[in-house]
C-alpha cells in the first residue's frame, strides 16, 4: 500500500483500515485530528482508524462502531498527562465520543445528542 501524506502530520497508512483493504476515514475526522495534533504540538501514534466490518469484527469492536464509518480514531497513550490533555483538547474540538482506556484514547464524531465518554475495563 502506498504512504500517501493525507494532511499535514498523517499519511493514509497510519488512518486507513489496518487490515490493507484501502477503507478510508471521514475527510471531517481528519480535519478534526489535525487541528487536534496542531493545538497538542506533540506527535500523535494513531493505533485505528478507519475500518471494514470484517477487520472491525476481527479485532472485536462493536457491531456499530465509529470506525466503520470512519468517524472514529484510536490514539495510543500512556501518560496522564497526555491524557489529560489530549481529551480536554478532543472536547474542545468537537469529538463528542471519548473512550480512555490504559494505553489509548477513543475518539469519534458522532451527534452531540449521543455524546458518551466511558471507560474500557
Ligand atoms: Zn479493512
Amino acid at each position: 500500500m502506498a504512504n500517501k501524506i493525507i494532511s499535514t502530520h498523517f499519511s493514509d497508512r497510519e488512518l486507513d483500515c489496518n487490515c490493507g483493504c484501502g477503507k478510508t476515514v471521514d475527510p471531517e475526522l481528519l480535519t478534526r485530528l489535525e487541528a487536534l495534533r496542531r493545538m497538542l504540538g506533540k506527535p500523535l501514534i494513531v493505533t485505528s482508524g478507519a475500518r471494514c466490518a470484517t477487520h472491525n469484527r476481527k479485532v472485536g469492536g462493536k457491531p456499530a462502531s465509529w470506525h466503520l464509518k470512519g468517524l472514529a480514531v484510536d490514539i495510543s497513550c500512556n501518560d496522564s498527562k497526555l491524557r489529560c490533555e489530549i481529551i480536554q483538547m478532543a472536547a474542545l474540538l468537537g469529538f463528542k465520543g471519548i473512550g480512555i482506556a490504559k494505553t489509548f484514547i477513543h475518539l469519534d464524531l458522532r451527534p452531540a445528542d449521543q455524546g458518551r465518554c466511558w471507560l474500557y475495563n
